[in-house]
Formats: structure tokens, sequence, C-alpha cells
């Protein structure tokens, strides 16, 4: 004991004499605030102030040095939502000599990852906007590792679902409410702040109505990589039975299925299979993470709780069910999730388009879909709509009384919009996902010409295969061929299944042609342009 306390006193000294000579020192990557991630040396917090200090001297380092810019409207975004307002994270300067006046410093020794939760209590967003980005901002910075410690700045509690934040580190995360306990002056020793959104597929609403984001960048590999980590670290075991089931994932406090047991029912007699009734309530999350990565189908109303598809194994089909005057097609985070490039998932909606199959809650609090508190043309207005139309996040109280509703399902309706899309027998043999490679450069492309006529001639183009290709099996090889003359805006496109061709139609004696050309594996796994060929008739 007492030798561990020395320890930390000279630690504390050296500490202490480094934040005094070098100050912070900061470097970030991105160009803009909504790309930032930022690394700090003795990056320090007052608790007192709320906020994050920046301490100059000779030693210190600001990069990007932005300047008043620094401002407009933030340094970064604390948490991967883009560009939200309560989202924004900056610090204030003082210079090192402030230190002699101020409490004594208490030193984080861990590596923190500094970021805020954007809604600790609801389990798409915990996956979607916390546990993906924390997950691959740690594998982007390598000394993010199984000890860092997990700082959220956003001033919630715990929320319902910490445990999932504590399968990321080895080290309990510390929330804003702890660092008080901690000292005045806390100084992370190493930090990085903000979160990586490379992850994220999709925007809640907050500009535009909710939808897919506009880039993807990211493919089913990189959420089962991440999958795989939680099996682990939960310790789940898949089942892995042989006939395959159904998962059916019910809400016990609202938008309920009302005729569950005899849906349940119904799955098993249409799909001769198992079908079983899982919720948030009755079930660890782990048990759920080993239900659901061993189903054939994963059955639910639209709400948080389908986020969990993230652990279905490739091959299965996801059925979301959605209440009256609901439209599947604007609320797709699911379906986005679903149809991601290798993820390799069947994705199926249903909504209920009986009036006389939904039970509204007019009476309940706004936030739970009542609509008592506005006036009554509004009401009237509301109930009588046959469909919600697009809205901004969060408050829109038509979409909270349509998406509260509770749904009786009609199962024959439902059946056969399953059977529509999903036409192959289940359980569905165990997909192979074929990782995605794709051609490289086409080589040694050379083209000839003759002229034929006055008005003809020919131009005779040849090319190798990409160099990769001889490492790869490739079903079917094929090759664009863009045919543009020089100074023209067009250009005459062509597929071709060979390495050398001779075009004749449209070729004009004594032109400058420019070639491009490029392969492409199975139909839609296009390669990059080699260099233009410049072809002279
Ligand atoms: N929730 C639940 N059972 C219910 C209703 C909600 O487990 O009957 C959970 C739900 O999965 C989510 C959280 O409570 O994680 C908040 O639910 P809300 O309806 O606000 O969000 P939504 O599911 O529509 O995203």
């Amino acid at each position: 004991q007492t030798q561990e306390l020395s320890q930390i006193r000279i630690d504390y000294h050296v500490a202490l004499q480094a934040l005094m000579e070098d100050g912070t020192r900061m470097v970030c990557t991105g160009r803009m605030h909504t790309e930032r991630i930022c690394r700090f040396e003795s990056l320090c917090y007052s608790t007192e102030a709320e906020e994050f200090v920046f301490f100059h001297s000779n030693a210190s380092v600001l990069l990007p040095n932005l300047g008043s810019r620094r401002f407009q409207p933030a340094l970064l975004d604390l948490s991967s939502v883009d560009d939200h307002t309560t989202q924004y994270f900056n610090f204030v300067e003082l210079p090192v000599a402030a230190l002699k006046l101020m409490p004594k410093p208490v030193f984080v020794p861990d590596v923190a990852l500094i970021m805020n939760r954007f809604n600790s209590d609801n389990l798409m967003h915990v996956f979607h906007d916390d546990l993906l980005p924390i997950y691959y901002t740690m594998q982007q910075f390598p000394d993010l590792d199984q000890d860092s410690r997990l700082v959220f700045m956003e001033g919630w509690s715990e929320g319902s679902h910490f445990d999932l934040y504590k399968l990321l580190t080895n080290k309990q995360p510390l929330l804003r409410e702890q660092l008080k306990g901690l000292g005045k002056l806390l100084c992370f020793t190493k930090s990085y702040v903000g979160l990586s959104k490379m992850t994220t597929w999709y925007q809640y609403g907050f500009i535009q109505p909710q939808g897919p984001k506009a880039n993807l960048l990211v493919s089913g590999n990189e959420i089962r990589q991440f999958t795989n980590f939680l099996v682990e670290r939960l310790n789940a075991t898949t089942d892995s039975g042989g006939e395959g089931y159904i998962v059916v994932f019910s809400r016990a406090v609202n938008r309920l299925i009302l005729n569950e047991a005899e849906l349940i029912l119904g799955f098993a007699q249409e799909f001769q299979m198992k079908a079983i009734a899982v919720s948030l309530d009755d079930h660890s999350f782990g048990d759920l993470v080993g239900l659901i990565s061993g189903a054939s189908m994963l059955v639910s109303m639209h709400g948080s709780q389908l986020v969990m598809a993230l652990f279905l194994p490739p091959g299965a089909v996801v059925v979301e069910l959605f209440p009256y005057a609901v439209n599947p097609e604007h609320y797709t985070p699911y379906k986005t999730l679903a149809s991601l490039p290798g993820m390799d998932l069947q994705y199926v909606a249903w909504q209920n388009t009986k009036e006389e199959n939904t039970v509204a809650h007019p009476n309940r609090p706004w936030e739970q879909g009542g609509i008592a508190h506005l006036i009554k043309a509004e009401q009237e207005h509301i109930i009588k709509s046959k469909e919600v139309p697009r809205h901004l996040c969060c408050r829109n109280p038509e979409w909270l009384f349509r998406i509260y509703q509770d749904t009786l399902v009609d199962i024959p309706s439902l059946m056969s919009t399953i059977h529509q899309s999903v036409k192959s027998k289940l359980p569905l043999r165990k997909v192979k996902s074929n990782s995605v490679i794709y051609p490289g450069k086409v080589r040694d492309s050379k083209c000839q010409t003759s002229v034929q006529s006055a008005i003809g001639a020919k131009l005779s183009i040849s090319w190798q295969v990409p160099w990769n290709l001889k490492y790869l099996k490739v079903k079917e090889v094929k090759y664009e061929v863009w045919i543009q003359e020089q100074g023209e805006n067009t250009y005459m496109p062509y597929i071709l299944p060979y390495q050398n061709y001779t075009f004749m139609e449209n070729i004009k004696p004594f032109t400058t042609y420019l070639v491009w050309i490029r392969c492409i594996f199975n139909k839609n796994l296009l390669g990059p342009f080699a260099e233009a060929l410049t072809c002279n008739t």
C-alpha cells in the first residue's frame, strides 16, 4: 500500500513537471469539426467550471490552429451524431503560469477516450451512435487499447445499457458526474476526444426528414467484426441446432402486438419451425444475443430493439412491422442496416393497413403519443389522417400518436408479404459471404488504327487482364470501354467479354480518340479506369 502511494507521488511530480513545462499538446485529424478527432497530452478539465482547459506553454502544440474559427461553431462533435448543437466540444485557454493559482491538478493516468453518448436509454442509439463508433475509434488509435478509459461527458447517469459500454474496455467508464469526486482540476495524461463516424448509417432527421446517411462507409464485414467481439465478451453461445427457428421480439410496455400468441403459432405453422417470443425485459442481453445469432428470422414491431438484427447470422430474414398510417419507407434504420453490403440479410416490411386493427392511445402523455393536449381541430386532423407526412425529429405529435399504436396483426396478410419477398424455403442454407474484391487496372493497353475511306476508319484496341486476376477465382470478367473523341463531352460505351476489339462504327479518319478501359468482376464490381489511351486514326 505505502509503496503504491509513493509510486503515485513520484509519478505525480513527474506529471506536474511535464504539465508546467510542456503545457497541453493537441494534434487532430479531420478538416472540419464534423470529421475531427483530437489527440491530447495533458488536456485538463475543471470540475468547478465544467470546462476543458488547454494550458499554453512554449512547448504546447495546437493543430489545427484555427484562431477564433475554433468557435464557428466548435472544435469538434463529441458524439457520432453529425453537427448537433448539444454535442459540441471546445476548451478554454490559460497560460501554464495560471496553474500556480489553481487547485492542485489530479492526473488521470489511463489513456482516455472522451465523448458523449447520444441517447443511452435507447438500444438503437446505444449501438449505432456509441458502441460501434467507440469500437472503431479504438481501432483507429492503437493506444486506445483494452486498458483505456471511456469518459462520458454528456452528463447522464449510467442508463439502461451501461453493461454494454463496459464490454469495450477493461476499465469502468467514467461519467461526468463522477469527475467531481476525483478533484477540482483533472488532467488527462493522454486522451482522444471525439468519435469516428465511419460506421454510422442513419441520420435521425434533425435538419431533414430521417433516412440513410448519404455516403455509407461501412459494410457488413465491419459490423460483424464488432458483433463477434461482443459475442465473445458476453460469452454468449449461439444456438446452432440445425432446424432453424424464428424469434419474435415483443415489446411489453407500448407499441404492442395484440395477438402475439396467435402470431407465434402462425409463424410456427407457416414455416414449420419453432417460433419463440423474446423481450428485453425477460431475457439477459447475452441470452438474447445467443438466441438471435442462431435464428433464421427475426420479427418485431418497428423500434430500437430491432437493432439486435446486428447479431443475426448471414442469410437470415428481418421482418419489421409498422403500425397503421406509418409508412415503412419513411423510417428505415433497420432496413438500411439489413441492406448494408455484406450484411447478407433479407429485409421485409409489413404495415397494418386496416384501421379496425389498430388501437391508439390519445390520452397518454404526449411523449407516448397522446394528443389530448392539442386543440380539437388538430386532434381531429390527426385522427382522420391515413399517413403521417414526412417530418423532422423528434416531437411531431402525429408521428408519436401513430407510432405508439398497438396492432392486431393480420396474419394472412403478413405471411403473404413475407412470401412475396422471401422465395427460398426456410431455414436458409448457411450463406457464405463472398469477400468483395475489386479488379485492378487493365494493363499494357494498345491501339492500332487504319483509315478505310474518306469517312471510315478502324480502331483496334487490346489490353491485358488486371494484375490481381491471376490470384482470384472470378465467375465473370468483362471490360468496359469508353471511346471519346478528343474535345467532346460525350463518349460511346461498350461492355466486352474480350481483351481486344476492333471498332469500326462511328470511327472517323484523321481524328484523335481517347480510350478508357476498366475491368468488371461479376457484373457489378467495377475496377478503376486505366490511364486513357490516345489513338489517332
Ligand atoms: N422498450 C422496451 N419495451 C417496450 C417499450 C420500449 O423494451 O415495450 C425499450 C426500447 O427497446 C428502447 C427504449 O425502451 O430501447 C425506449 O423506447 P422508445 O419507444 O422510446 O424508443 P424506440 O424503440 O421507438 O426507438
